[in-house]
């Protein structure tokens, strides 16, 4: 067997211990004579692995009692629905920051619930920077400001949290547990996991429990956050081998320190393709410099023609996933916290090899 590099936006890369746990616990788990997947959600097993990931999570993110974690599905799609369904209460408006391909999704959604009022555009510059919050037009009256800490497409980040007096609700599925946060500073969390939580078919939000409470009459009890909090995430049958691979993640993320030492390594990976990329008249990477992503890195060949040959050769060298979205062309690859230094240096030594030979 040959485990290969995987560069993938999502589902991305996989701890190899955690797959190892779970592939030695797949057929018997902890003796019960039972695989995880064949236990029952109320089983005393699942209910302990749920409590963990839990406890786990909240040490690792520093999350205060205020706050309930929830382990929701849906993906983080569904929770463009949930969060103007869960927060607008009376309210007729919401603030949104549009800063690219999600935050345009999670607006349109907005739209059918509320006047979303759009604080702030990047589109004109395709999406390339953060627009200053100094010149964000913020909305008269509106539930809660949301926006997208981390846009996994076009590889921009927010290095700051908005600061508006507004619930801030973040999507942060493409950068949470990657570096530490403030939970403090936000209303709502939340983020699919398939990136640095877990296998897809798990959704995490993090909300502060005194914005419970006006849900729409006609927000569905499994959209309704107040529901999954009453029933400790269990309303249905929640996806428990999911469940059971994100508390393996969580536990794999404080064995290698924590958030601090996930940040550091994440930070040395991003600061080495990124001077790969800076320091060649070959690649190029489009975001400005201060809003430049951890954890999605695109980038663009000199010459577009060679794409599919620099496709084909880091596949065969056993890079997998470079393809940059389909929105954007190019290469991406995507650096979380389960892709490994050692991979980014073969990424690195390969692009570099490859410049040599087509330059
Ligand atoms: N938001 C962001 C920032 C994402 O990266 C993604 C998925 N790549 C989504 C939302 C949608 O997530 P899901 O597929 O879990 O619905």
């Amino acid at each position: 067997m040959t485990r290969r590099y995987n560069f993938c936006a999502g589902p991305a890369s996989l701890p190899e211990p955690v797959l190892e746990i779970a592939r030695d616990d797949m057929l018997d788990w902890h003796g019960t004579g039972l695989s995880l997947m064949e236990m029952s959600h109320r089983s005393p097993e699942v209910v302990g692995i749920v409590e963990h990931a839990e406890q786990t999570l909240r040490e690792l993110l520093g999350i205060p009692d205020e706050y309930a974690v929830l382990f929701l599905q849906g993906g983080a799609s569904t929770q463009f629905s949930a969060v103007p369904l869960n927060l607008l209460g009376d309210k007729g408006s919401a603030d949104y920051a549009n800063t690219g391909q999600w935050s345009k999704k999670a607006i349109a959604e907005g739209q059918r619930y509320c006047d979303v009022n759009v604080v702030a555009s990047s589109q004109d510059t395709n999406f390339c920077t953060i627009p200053a919050q100094s010149d964000w037009t913020l909305g008269d009256d509106p539930a809660y400001l949301h926006y997208t800490p981390n846009e996994t497409i076009g590889g921009v980040e927010f290095s700051w949290v908005p600061q508006t007096g507004v619930p801030i609700v973040a999507d942060m599925s493409s950068t949470i547990l990657s570096r530490p946060i403030r939970v403090e500073d936000f209303g709502v969390i939340y983020a699919g996991a398939q990136k640095n939580i877990g296998p897809a078919g798990l959704t995490l939000v993090i909300v502060r429990r005194d914005l419970f409470g006006s849900a729409h009459t006609l927000c569905p009890a499994m959209l309704n956050w107040q529901v999954a909090a009453d029933n400790d995430s269990m309303y249905n049958t929640p996806p428990t081998f999911a469940l059971y691979l994100a508390d393996l993640v969580f536990s794999w993320v404080k064995d290698q320190g924590g958030l601090s030492a996930m940040e550091t390594v994440n930070r040395r990976k991003a600061q080495k393709l990124y001077a790969a990329i800076d320091i060649s008249s070959f690649y190029a990477n489009p975001v400005e410099l201060s809003s430049r992503s951890l954890m999605n890195i695109p980038f663009i060949l000199a010459d577009s023609n060679l794409d599919k040959l620099f496709l084909q050769e880091s596949e065969a060298a056993g890079l997998l996933n470079l393809k940059g979205h389909r929105s954007v062309g190019g290469m991406r690859a995507s650096l979380y916290n389960a892709v490994s230094e050692v991979a980014v240096d073969a990424l690195v030594a390969f692009m570099q090899e490859f410049e040599q030979r087509n330059a």
